[in-house]
């Protein structure tokens, strides 16, 4: 049975941290393959109204994956219209790849907010939730009977969010090593985030 792992994200824009942390999980899972799924209407963004049009969101993961085997991206949530609620991308992605065990790959920021998630119940009924590590403050609001479900996995700590490339690109400062040079030239060429 294909082991698939699946890493949603607003992606505004893709990072290194990402695209190490996918890559991490699937050596030590492993996964076959990792699906990166850009999100359309993030439920929990809706005070950002200046997140990026999802076809540059899309256009920048597809850069960022373009040459590592395993890595693909799903438009499932971007061509959904409404809220993307987890739960729901993992049953269409279950449908679109029948015989695929389905793993969620989070960062650990996320753990504490899965409580918060629509469905956390569903969500374990469907696949596997695989926590990678990222900087951040133990998940100490999480739901312990939730937490205990998960699976952690010790991946490089890298310290980059793209609240802080976007911050960095508004201040004229390098954002070189913190993203491929394919989504950076993208960015410069389409002039985002300035
Ligand atoms: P923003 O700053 O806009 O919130 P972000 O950097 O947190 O962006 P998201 O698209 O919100 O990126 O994150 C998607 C997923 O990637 C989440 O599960 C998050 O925990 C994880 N993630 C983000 N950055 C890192 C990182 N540096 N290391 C490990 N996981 C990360
Ligand atoms: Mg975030």
């Amino acid at each position: 049975m294909e082991r698939l792992g699946v890493m949603g994200g607003t992606f505004d824009p893709i990072h290194c941290g990402h695209l190490l942390l996918a890559r991490s999980v699937r050596e030590r899972l492993p996964l076959d393959r990792v699906l990166f799924v850009p999100a359309a209407d993030p439920p929990h963004k809706d005070h950002r109204a200046d997140i990026a049009a999802s076809a540059h969101r899309w256009a920048m993961v597809e850069r960022a994956i373009a040459d590592e085997p395993g890595f693909e991206a799903s438009p499932v949530e971007l061509e959904r219209n409404g809220k993307s609620y987890t739960v729901d991308s993992l049953r269409l992605l279950g449908e679109q790849n029948p015989g695929s065990e389905l793993f969620l790959l989070i960062g650990t920021d996320n753990v504490s907010d899965m409580t918060t998630w629509h469905d956390p119940e569903g969500i374990l009924e469907l696949c596997t939730v695989v926590a990678g590590s990222r900087p951040t403050q133990a998940a100490t609001r999480a739901d312990p009977d939730l937490v205990s479900r998960i699976v952690f996995v010790e991946t490089p700590v890298i310290d980059i969010s793209s609240t802080h490339i976007r911050q960095r690109l508004r201040d004229g400062l390098p954002v070189r090593w913190l993203l491929p040079g394919g989504v950076e030239e993208y960015i410069r060429a389409e002039r985002l985030y300035r």
